[in-house]
């Protein structure tokens, strides 16, 4: 494998470390972790 370094980084990127789905606001991560990697949900039965 080859590394390859882009050190041109103008907009960050942020990266869901569980699927790897890379996100352009840290919000839009932090939703994404909670709606898809929500391990700890509520005590609510209601769906
Ligand atoms: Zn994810």
């Amino acid at each position: 494998m080859s590394k390859a370094n882009s050190s041109e980084t103008k907009s960050p990127r942020f990266t869901c470390e569980q699927c790897g789905i890379t996100f352009s606001t840290n919000d839009e991560k932090e939703e994404h972790i909670k709606l898809e990697h929500s391990e700890h949900k509520p005590p609510s039965g209601v769906a």
